[in-house]
Protein backbone atom coordinates (compact mmCIF):
# COMPACT_ATOMS: atom_id res chain seq x y z
CA UNK A 1 0.00 0.00 0.00
CA UNK A 2 1.49 3.36 -0.99
CA UNK A 3 2.09 5.37 2.34
CA UNK A 4 0.16 9.09 1.88
CA UNK A 5 2.08 12.26 0.42
CA UNK A 6 2.55 14.18 3.91
CA UNK A 7 2.36 17.63 1.43
CA UNK A 8 -1.30 16.75 0.00
CA UNK A 9 -3.61 19.52 0.68
CA UNK A 10 -5.99 18.82 3.12
CA UNK A 11 -9.38 20.14 1.80
CA UNK A 12 -9.62 21.52 -1.69
CA UNK A 13 -12.79 23.68 -2.69
CA UNK A 14 -14.07 23.22 -5.88
CA UNK A 15 -16.23 26.03 -7.11
CA UNK A 16 -18.65 25.13 -9.42
CA UNK A 17 -20.90 22.16 -9.91
CA UNK A 18 -21.20 21.46 -13.61
CA UNK A 19 -19.86 18.44 -14.92
CA UNK A 20 -16.39 20.04 -15.03
CA UNK A 21 -16.83 20.36 -11.08
CA UNK A 22 -18.32 17.73 -10.29
CA UNK A 23 -15.93 15.37 -11.99
CA UNK A 24 -13.22 16.68 -10.04
CA UNK A 25 -14.78 16.52 -6.87
CA UNK A 26 -15.20 12.79 -7.45
CA UNK A 27 -12.30 12.05 -8.59
CA UNK A 28 -10.30 14.17 -5.75
CA UNK A 29 -12.79 12.14 -2.90
CA UNK A 30 -11.72 8.82 -4.75
CA UNK A 31 -8.36 9.37 -4.16
CA UNK A 32 -8.78 10.45 -0.58
CA UNK A 33 -8.66 14.25 -0.35
CA UNK A 34 -11.32 16.32 1.71
CA UNK A 35 -13.65 18.22 -0.63
CA UNK A 36 -15.99 21.22 -0.83
CA UNK A 37 -17.67 22.06 -3.42
CA UNK A 38 -18.99 25.68 -3.59
CA UNK A 39 -22.20 26.05 -6.15
CA UNK A 40 -25.44 28.70 -5.24
CA UNK A 41 -27.51 26.33 -7.72
CA UNK A 42 -27.83 23.01 -7.93
CA UNK A 43 -25.10 20.20 -9.38
CA UNK A 44 -26.30 19.71 -12.88
CA UNK A 45 -29.05 22.48 -12.84
CA UNK A 46 -30.82 24.21 -15.74
CA UNK A 47 -28.22 27.46 -15.06
CA UNK A 48 -25.56 24.93 -16.36
CA UNK A 49 -24.47 23.86 -19.55
CA UNK A 50 -23.93 20.78 -18.28
CA UNK A 51 -27.74 20.46 -18.50
CA UNK A 52 -28.63 21.25 -21.87
CA UNK A 53 -25.77 19.71 -23.76
CA UNK A 54 -26.26 17.30 -26.81
CA UNK A 55 -25.07 14.41 -24.68
CA UNK A 56 -22.03 13.29 -26.75
CA UNK A 57 -18.69 11.46 -25.45
CA UNK A 58 -17.20 11.90 -28.94
CA UNK A 59 -13.74 10.77 -29.75
CA UNK A 60 -14.23 12.42 -33.16
CA UNK A 61 -14.84 16.03 -31.37
CA UNK A 62 -11.02 17.13 -31.76
CA UNK A 63 -11.73 19.31 -34.70
CA UNK A 64 -11.74 22.96 -33.17
CA UNK A 65 -14.86 25.40 -34.50
CA UNK A 66 -12.19 27.86 -36.27
CA UNK A 67 -10.78 25.80 -39.46
CA UNK A 68 -8.83 27.37 -42.42
CA UNK A 69 -10.69 29.88 -44.33
CA UNK A 70 -13.24 30.11 -41.63
CA UNK A 71 -13.05 34.02 -41.87
CA UNK A 72 -14.69 34.38 -45.28
CA UNK A 73 -18.05 33.18 -43.61
CA UNK A 74 -18.19 35.59 -40.71
CA UNK A 75 -20.65 37.90 -43.29
CA UNK A 76 -23.22 35.21 -43.41
CA UNK A 77 -23.01 34.51 -39.88
CA UNK A 78 -23.90 38.19 -39.67
CA UNK A 79 -26.79 38.24 -42.12
CA UNK A 80 -27.79 34.22 -42.18
CA UNK A 81 -30.30 34.31 -39.40
CA UNK A 82 -31.33 30.58 -39.88
CA UNK A 83 -27.54 28.75 -39.84
CA UNK A 84 -25.93 26.53 -37.20
CA UNK A 85 -23.48 30.38 -36.45
CA UNK A 86 -24.77 32.88 -36.30
CA UNK A 87 -22.83 36.70 -34.37
CA UNK A 88 -25.51 38.69 -32.42
CA UNK A 89 -24.58 42.73 -34.43
CA UNK A 90 -25.14 44.65 -31.08
CA UNK A 91 -22.40 42.12 -29.31
CA UNK A 92 -19.74 42.74 -32.12
CA UNK A 93 -17.68 45.27 -30.47
CA UNK A 94 -17.26 43.22 -27.37
CA UNK A 95 -16.60 40.18 -29.24
CA UNK A 96 -14.26 41.61 -31.92
CA UNK A 97 -10.63 40.26 -30.20
CA UNK A 98 -11.95 37.09 -29.05
CA UNK A 99 -13.30 36.65 -32.47
CA UNK A 100 -10.11 37.78 -34.50
CA UNK A 101 -8.28 35.31 -31.77
CA UNK A 102 -10.18 32.50 -32.71
CA UNK A 103 -10.27 32.96 -36.57
CA UNK A 104 -6.54 33.33 -36.09
CA UNK A 105 -6.54 30.15 -34.37
CA UNK A 106 -8.12 27.58 -37.03
CA UNK A 107 -6.30 29.82 -39.75
CA UNK A 108 -3.93 27.04 -41.37
CA UNK A 109 -4.17 23.20 -41.36
CA UNK A 110 -1.03 23.09 -39.03
CA UNK A 111 -2.79 24.70 -36.21
CA UNK A 112 -6.01 23.19 -36.98
CA UNK A 113 -4.05 19.82 -36.52
CA UNK A 114 -2.47 21.00 -33.53
CA UNK A 115 -5.40 21.87 -31.95
CA UNK A 116 -7.02 18.17 -32.56
CA UNK A 117 -4.06 16.29 -31.15
CA UNK A 118 -4.63 18.28 -28.17
CA UNK A 119 -8.27 17.94 -27.98
CA UNK A 120 -7.39 14.03 -28.68
CA UNK A 121 -5.28 14.17 -25.71
CA UNK A 122 -8.27 14.66 -23.68
CA UNK A 123 -11.11 12.66 -25.87
CA UNK A 124 -9.79 9.60 -27.11
CA UNK A 125 -10.47 7.06 -23.37
CA UNK A 126 -13.66 9.22 -22.65
CA UNK A 127 -16.69 6.77 -23.45
CA UNK A 128 -14.78 4.38 -21.32
CA UNK A 129 -13.56 6.83 -18.69
CA UNK A 130 -17.36 7.82 -18.11
CA UNK A 131 -18.46 4.09 -18.41
CA UNK A 132 -15.99 3.31 -15.18
CA UNK A 133 -17.31 6.93 -13.82
CA UNK A 134 -20.76 5.90 -13.85
CA UNK A 135 -20.74 2.28 -12.91
CA UNK A 136 -18.74 3.41 -9.39
CA UNK A 137 -21.23 5.55 -8.74
CA UNK A 138 -23.96 2.91 -9.28
CA UNK A 139 -25.29 4.58 -12.53
CA UNK A 140 -23.97 2.42 -15.41
CA UNK A 141 -27.17 3.24 -17.19
CA UNK A 142 -26.64 6.63 -17.29
CA UNK A 143 -23.62 5.86 -20.43
CA UNK A 144 -24.54 3.93 -23.01
CA UNK A 145 -21.49 3.08 -25.72
CA UNK A 146 -23.24 2.11 -28.77
CA UNK A 147 -21.40 4.52 -31.40
CA UNK A 148 -22.36 7.70 -32.95
CA UNK A 149 -23.65 8.35 -36.43
CA UNK A 150 -22.84 11.67 -38.66
CA UNK A 151 -25.15 12.02 -41.33
CA UNK A 152 -24.64 13.00 -44.53
CA UNK A 153 -27.16 14.00 -47.49
CA UNK A 154 -25.08 12.22 -49.70
CA UNK A 155 -21.18 10.96 -49.69
CA UNK A 156 -20.00 14.36 -51.69
CA UNK A 157 -20.97 16.18 -48.86
CA UNK A 158 -19.19 13.76 -46.78
CA UNK A 159 -16.21 14.59 -49.27
CA UNK A 160 -16.49 18.45 -48.53
CA UNK A 161 -15.45 17.88 -44.71
CA UNK A 162 -12.97 15.25 -46.22
CA UNK A 163 -9.92 16.99 -44.23
CA UNK A 164 -11.46 17.25 -40.87
CA UNK A 165 -12.19 13.04 -41.41
CA UNK A 166 -9.06 12.12 -42.85
CA UNK A 167 -7.48 14.08 -39.68
CA UNK A 168 -9.79 12.05 -37.39
CA UNK A 169 -8.30 9.03 -38.99
CA UNK A 170 -5.11 9.75 -37.87
CA UNK A 171 -5.92 10.34 -34.20
CA UNK A 172 -6.99 6.84 -34.96
CA UNK A 173 -10.60 7.37 -34.21
CA UNK A 174 -12.61 4.32 -35.22
CA UNK A 175 -15.11 4.46 -37.81
CA UNK A 176 -17.27 2.96 -40.46
CA UNK A 177 -18.30 4.39 -43.52
CA UNK A 178 -22.41 3.81 -43.77
CA UNK A 179 -24.27 3.24 -46.86
CA UNK A 180 -28.42 4.44 -47.32
CA UNK A 181 -29.41 0.73 -46.76
CA UNK A 182 -26.95 0.77 -43.43
CA UNK A 183 -28.20 3.98 -42.09
CA UNK A 184 -31.82 2.71 -42.85
CA UNK A 185 -31.14 -0.07 -41.12
CA UNK A 186 -29.62 1.41 -37.78
CA UNK A 187 -31.96 4.44 -37.73
CA UNK A 188 -35.26 3.19 -39.49
CA UNK A 189 -36.79 6.46 -38.36
CA UNK A 190 -34.25 8.88 -40.24
CA UNK A 191 -35.07 10.55 -43.17
CA UNK A 192 -33.85 8.81 -45.87
CA UNK A 193 -32.60 11.93 -47.79
CA UNK A 194 -29.83 11.39 -45.91
CA UNK A 195 -27.82 8.59 -47.60
CA UNK A 196 -24.43 8.38 -46.14
CA UNK A 197 -23.21 7.90 -43.09
CA UNK A 198 -19.83 7.53 -40.69
CA UNK A 199 -20.03 5.15 -37.83
CA UNK A 200 -17.81 6.24 -34.67
CA UNK A 201 -18.24 2.88 -33.50
CA UNK A 202 -16.22 3.86 -29.52
CA UNK A 203 -18.56 6.44 -29.43
CA UNK A 204 -20.86 7.20 -26.36
CA UNK A 205 -23.75 9.60 -25.02
CA UNK A 206 -25.04 9.92 -21.87
CA UNK A 207 -28.72 9.06 -21.05
CA UNK A 208 -29.59 12.27 -19.15
CA UNK A 209 -26.78 14.98 -18.52
CA UNK A 210 -28.35 17.23 -15.80
CA UNK A 211 -28.90 13.65 -13.99
CA UNK A 212 -25.65 12.54 -14.03
CA UNK A 213 -24.13 15.43 -12.72
CA UNK A 214 -26.46 15.63 -10.36
CA UNK A 215 -25.93 11.91 -9.29
CA UNK A 216 -22.00 12.45 -9.36
CA UNK A 217 -22.39 15.58 -6.78
CA UNK A 218 -24.61 13.22 -4.86
CA UNK A 219 -22.02 10.39 -4.49
CA UNK A 220 -19.80 12.97 -3.73
CA UNK A 221 -21.47 14.49 -1.30
CA UNK A 222 -21.93 10.73 0.23
CA UNK A 223 -19.07 9.79 0.83
CA UNK A 224 -17.44 13.12 2.31
CA UNK A 225 -18.00 16.00 0.28
CA UNK A 226 -19.32 19.08 1.38
CA UNK A 227 -21.16 21.34 -0.15
CA UNK A 228 -21.80 24.98 0.39
CA UNK A 229 -24.89 26.64 -1.62
CA UNK A 230 -22.74 30.01 -2.43
CA UNK A 231 -21.42 31.66 -5.07
CA UNK A 232 -17.56 32.33 -4.57
CA UNK A 233 -16.22 36.24 -4.97
CA UNK A 234 -12.70 36.11 -4.33
CA UNK A 235 -9.72 34.18 -2.20
CA UNK A 236 -7.66 34.45 0.81
CA UNK A 237 -4.06 34.31 0.37
CA UNK A 238 -0.66 33.97 2.98
CA UNK A 239 2.16 34.28 1.61
CA UNK A 240 0.96 34.04 -1.84
CA UNK A 241 -0.74 31.13 -1.43
CA UNK A 242 -4.43 30.43 -1.07
CA UNK A 243 -6.13 29.89 2.40
CA UNK A 244 -9.72 30.00 1.68
CA UNK A 245 -12.56 30.71 -0.75
CA UNK A 246 -14.69 33.77 -0.14
CA UNK A 247 -18.54 33.24 -0.97
CA UNK A 248 -21.92 34.93 -0.63
CA UNK A 249 -21.99 32.49 2.72
CA UNK A 250 -18.31 33.53 3.78
CA UNK A 251 -15.11 32.13 3.85
CA UNK A 252 -14.62 28.51 3.09
CA UNK A 253 -11.10 27.59 4.26
CA UNK A 254 -9.18 25.41 1.79
CA UNK A 255 -5.83 24.75 1.07
CA UNK A 256 -6.08 24.52 -3.02
CA UNK A 257 -9.07 25.89 -4.82
CA UNK A 258 -9.98 24.52 -8.62
CA UNK A 259 -11.89 27.13 -10.31
CA UNK A 260 -14.98 25.28 -12.86
CA UNK A 261 -17.50 27.73 -12.57
CA UNK A 262 -18.01 27.25 -16.98
CA UNK A 263 -18.56 30.89 -18.69
CA UNK A 264 -18.34 32.31 -14.88
CA UNK A 265 -14.92 31.58 -14.21
CA UNK A 266 -13.45 35.32 -15.60
CA UNK A 267 -13.64 37.43 -12.45
CA UNK A 268 -12.62 34.62 -9.97
CA UNK A 269 -9.51 33.94 -12.82
CA UNK A 270 -8.58 37.32 -13.09
CA UNK A 271 -8.10 37.79 -9.09
CA UNK A 272 -5.51 34.82 -9.53
CA UNK A 273 -3.34 37.03 -11.24
CA UNK A 274 -4.35 35.57 -15.07
CA UNK A 275 -6.67 36.87 -17.80
CA UNK A 276 -8.28 34.78 -20.34
CA UNK A 277 -10.19 35.44 -23.18
CA UNK A 278 -13.70 33.63 -22.85
CA UNK A 279 -16.82 34.00 -24.76
CA UNK A 280 -20.28 32.21 -24.67
CA UNK A 281 -21.30 30.15 -27.63
CA UNK A 282 -24.23 30.27 -26.96
CA UNK A 283 -26.28 27.19 -27.81
CA UNK A 284 -29.92 26.02 -27.59
CA UNK A 285 -31.95 22.97 -27.42
CA UNK A 286 -35.79 21.24 -28.12
CA UNK A 287 -36.97 18.06 -26.43
CA UNK A 288 -39.54 16.99 -27.61
CA UNK A 289 -40.85 15.12 -24.57
CA UNK A 290 -43.66 12.61 -26.51
CA UNK A 291 -41.81 11.53 -29.46
CA UNK A 292 -43.27 8.85 -31.72
CA UNK A 293 -40.13 7.86 -33.17
CA UNK A 294 -36.45 8.28 -31.74
CA UNK A 295 -32.84 7.12 -32.98
CA UNK A 296 -31.86 4.30 -31.03
CA UNK A 297 -28.05 5.71 -31.92
CA UNK A 298 -27.42 9.27 -31.63
CA UNK A 299 -27.26 11.03 -34.65
CA UNK A 300 -25.33 14.54 -36.06
CA UNK A 301 -27.50 15.39 -39.20
CA UNK A 302 -23.71 17.13 -40.83
CA UNK A 303 -26.20 19.43 -42.59
CA UNK A 304 -27.67 20.90 -39.19
CA UNK A 305 -24.34 20.56 -37.13
CA UNK A 306 -26.91 19.64 -34.16
CA UNK A 307 -27.19 16.30 -31.97
CA UNK A 308 -30.28 13.84 -31.64
CA UNK A 309 -30.22 12.42 -28.71
CA UNK A 310 -32.78 10.58 -27.20
CA UNK A 311 -32.61 11.33 -23.10
CA UNK A 312 -34.64 10.87 -19.82
CA UNK A 313 -36.37 13.96 -20.96
CA UNK A 314 -37.29 13.41 -24.67
CA UNK A 315 -35.74 13.36 -28.10
CA UNK A 316 -33.08 16.26 -27.82
CA UNK A 317 -32.04 18.26 -30.56
CA UNK A 318 -28.66 20.59 -29.55
CA UNK A 319 -27.05 22.89 -31.10
CA UNK A 320 -26.48 26.18 -32.62
CA UNK A 321 -23.62 28.74 -31.96
CA UNK A 322 -25.06 32.26 -31.16
CA UNK A 323 -21.78 34.55 -30.47
CA UNK A 324 -22.94 36.71 -28.02
CA UNK A 325 -23.21 38.35 -24.59
CA UNK A 326 -23.69 35.70 -22.11
CA UNK A 327 -26.61 37.28 -20.34
CA UNK A 328 -28.42 38.22 -23.24
CA UNK A 329 -31.95 37.18 -22.86
CA UNK A 330 -32.77 33.86 -25.31
CA UNK A 331 -33.46 34.43 -28.99
CA UNK A 332 -35.87 31.31 -29.23
CA UNK A 333 -35.91 31.91 -32.97
CA UNK A 334 -32.67 29.86 -32.54
CA UNK A 335 -34.37 26.87 -31.11
CA UNK A 336 -37.18 27.19 -33.37
CA UNK A 337 -34.81 26.61 -36.20
CA UNK A 338 -33.27 23.19 -34.16
CA UNK A 339 -37.08 21.70 -34.08
CA UNK A 340 -37.91 22.76 -37.70
CA UNK A 341 -34.87 20.72 -38.70
CA UNK A 342 -35.56 18.20 -35.96
CA UNK A 343 -38.70 17.41 -37.83
CA UNK A 344 -37.67 17.57 -41.54
CA UNK A 345 -35.33 14.47 -40.12
CA UNK A 346 -37.35 12.19 -38.47
CA UNK A 347 -41.07 12.87 -40.25
CA UNK A 348 -42.50 9.92 -37.87
CA UNK A 349 -42.27 12.73 -35.39
CA UNK A 350 -45.56 14.11 -37.01
CA UNK A 351 -46.88 17.44 -37.30
CA UNK A 352 -45.42 19.98 -34.76
CA UNK A 353 -48.84 20.79 -33.09
CA UNK A 354 -49.28 17.12 -31.73
CA UNK A 355 -45.63 17.49 -29.87
CA UNK A 356 -44.80 19.06 -26.35
CA UNK A 357 -41.78 20.67 -26.46
CA UNK A 358 -39.39 22.12 -24.24
CA UNK A 359 -36.76 24.58 -24.94
CA UNK A 360 -33.45 25.69 -23.07
CA UNK A 361 -30.47 28.24 -23.89
CA UNK A 362 -27.28 27.57 -22.58
CA UNK A 363 -24.17 29.15 -22.54
CA UNK A 364 -20.74 27.02 -23.81
CA UNK A 365 -17.44 28.24 -21.93
CA UNK A 366 -15.13 28.89 -25.01
CA UNK A 367 -11.61 30.30 -25.60
CA UNK A 368 -10.08 31.62 -28.76
CA UNK A 369 -8.15 28.84 -28.96
CA UNK A 370 -10.52 25.55 -28.50
CA UNK A 371 -8.54 23.86 -25.85
CA UNK A 372 -9.78 24.34 -21.85
CA UNK A 373 -7.43 25.85 -19.44
CA UNK A 374 -6.42 23.21 -17.21
CA UNK A 375 -3.65 24.73 -15.38
CA UNK A 376 -2.23 26.15 -12.30
CA UNK A 377 -3.06 30.03 -11.54
CA UNK A 378 -0.19 31.87 -12.22
CA UNK A 379 -0.56 34.20 -9.13
CA UNK A 380 -2.02 32.78 -6.48
CA UNK A 381 -0.23 29.19 -5.12
CA UNK A 382 -2.67 26.05 -4.67
CA UNK A 383 -5.57 27.59 -7.42
CA UNK A 384 -6.24 25.53 -10.21
CA UNK A 385 -7.97 26.68 -13.06
CA UNK A 386 -10.22 23.94 -15.10
CA UNK A 387 -13.03 26.03 -17.01
CA UNK A 388 -13.11 27.00 -21.11
CA UNK A 389 -14.40 23.33 -22.20
CA UNK A 390 -16.19 25.09 -24.82
CA UNK A 391 -18.29 22.07 -27.13
CA UNK A 392 -16.55 19.32 -25.11
CA UNK A 393 -16.92 19.81 -21.66
CA UNK A 394 -19.25 16.51 -21.17
CA UNK A 395 -16.70 14.44 -22.66
CA UNK A 396 -13.71 15.75 -21.37
CA UNK A 397 -15.02 15.60 -17.68
CA UNK A 398 -13.42 12.56 -16.02
CA UNK A 399 -10.37 13.13 -17.94
CA UNK A 400 -10.22 17.09 -16.62
CA UNK A 401 -10.78 15.51 -13.11
CA UNK A 402 -8.16 13.49 -13.27
CA UNK A 403 -5.57 16.16 -14.76
CA UNK A 404 -6.51 18.27 -12.08
CA UNK A 405 -6.18 15.99 -9.14
CA UNK A 406 -2.69 15.09 -10.44
CA UNK A 407 -2.32 18.70 -10.31
CA UNK A 408 -3.53 19.18 -6.47
CA UNK A 409 -1.39 16.62 -5.73
CA UNK A 410 1.70 17.57 -6.91
CA UNK A 411 2.07 14.59 -9.51
CA UNK A 412 2.83 15.40 -13.42
CA UNK A 413 -0.03 13.91 -15.36
CA UNK A 414 1.00 11.84 -18.04
CA UNK A 415 0.36 13.60 -20.89
CA UNK A 416 1.71 17.11 -21.97
CA UNK A 417 0.02 19.71 -20.58
CA UNK A 418 1.49 22.77 -21.72
CA UNK A 419 -1.30 22.97 -24.78
CA UNK A 420 -3.76 23.68 -22.03
CA UNK A 421 -1.62 26.03 -19.66
CA UNK A 422 -2.84 29.51 -18.91
CA UNK A 423 -0.21 30.79 -19.60
CA UNK A 424 -0.58 30.51 -23.26
CA UNK A 425 -2.76 34.02 -22.62
CA UNK A 426 -1.56 36.77 -21.40
CA UNK A 427 -1.19 37.42 -17.41
CA UNK A 428 -2.39 40.60 -15.91
CA UNK A 429 0.88 41.67 -15.42
CA UNK A 430 1.90 41.19 -18.47
CA UNK A 431 -0.88 42.27 -20.16
C1 LIG B 1 -26.17 23.34 -26.93
C2 LIG B 1 -24.93 22.68 -26.37
C3 LIG B 1 -24.57 21.41 -26.81
C4 LIG B 1 -23.43 20.78 -26.31
N1 LIG B 1 -23.16 19.48 -26.66
C5 LIG B 1 -22.11 18.83 -26.11
C6 LIG B 1 -21.91 17.46 -26.36
O1 LIG B 1 -22.70 16.81 -27.05
N2 LIG B 1 -20.81 16.86 -25.81
C7 LIG B 1 -19.93 17.55 -25.00
O2 LIG B 1 -18.94 16.97 -24.57
N3 LIG B 1 -20.14 18.86 -24.71
C8 LIG B 1 -21.21 19.51 -25.23
N4 LIG B 1 -21.44 20.82 -24.90
C9 LIG B 1 -20.49 21.53 -24.06
C10 LIG B 1 -20.62 21.20 -22.57
O3 LIG B 1 -21.98 21.19 -22.19
C11 LIG B 1 -19.84 22.22 -21.74
O4 LIG B 1 -18.51 22.31 -22.21
C12 LIG B 1 -19.80 21.82 -20.27
O5 LIG B 1 -21.11 21.61 -19.80
C13 LIG B 1 -19.11 22.87 -19.42
O6 LIG B 1 -19.15 22.41 -18.10
P1 LIG B 1 -18.68 23.31 -16.87
O7 LIG B 1 -18.79 22.47 -15.68
O8 LIG B 1 -17.38 23.96 -17.21
O9 LIG B 1 -19.73 24.53 -16.83
P2 LIG B 1 -21.26 24.55 -16.41
O10 LIG B 1 -21.93 23.28 -16.72
O11 LIG B 1 -21.86 25.79 -17.00
O12 LIG B 1 -21.24 24.65 -14.83
C14 LIG B 1 -20.72 25.78 -14.16
C15 LIG B 1 -21.26 25.77 -12.74
O13 LIG B 1 -20.61 26.83 -12.03
C16 LIG B 1 -21.55 27.45 -11.18
N5 LIG B 1 -21.06 28.80 -10.87
C17 LIG B 1 -21.04 29.88 -11.67
N6 LIG B 1 -20.51 30.93 -11.02
C18 LIG B 1 -20.17 30.48 -9.78
C19 LIG B 1 -19.57 31.08 -8.64
N7 LIG B 1 -19.17 32.37 -8.64
N8 LIG B 1 -19.40 30.33 -7.52
C20 LIG B 1 -19.76 29.02 -7.50
N9 LIG B 1 -20.33 28.40 -8.55
C21 LIG B 1 -20.53 29.13 -9.68
C22 LIG B 1 -22.85 27.40 -11.97
O14 LIG B 1 -23.99 27.52 -11.11
C23 LIG B 1 -22.75 26.04 -12.63
O15 LIG B 1 -23.37 25.04 -11.87
C24 LIG B 1 -22.59 21.47 -25.39
C25 LIG B 1 -22.97 22.73 -24.92
C26 LIG B 1 -24.13 23.34 -25.39
C27 LIG B 1 -24.53 24.69 -24.86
Amino acid sequence: MTAPTPSLPRTTAVIGSGIIGACIAAELVVRGHAVTLIDPADAGGEQAASFGNGAFISPASILPMSFPGMWRKVPGYLTDRSGPVTIRWRDLPGLTPWLWRFLLSGATEARWRRTASSLHALLADAPERHRSLAARIGRADLIRQNGLIYAFRDRAAFQGDALGWQIRRDHDVTMEELGAADLARLVPCLNPRYTFGILVTSGAHCTDPGGYVGTLAGWAAANGARHVPAAATGFDARDGRVTAVRTTLGPVPCDAAVIAAGIHSGPLVYLTGDRVPMTAERGYHVEVTNPAVAPAIPVMPQDGKMANTLTAGGLRAAGQVELGAADAPPDWRRADILLDHLLRCYPGLGPRAGLTVRRWQGNRPSTPDGLPVISPASGMAGVFHAFGHGHIGLAAGPKTGALIADLVEGTPPAIDMRPYAVSRFRTKAGR
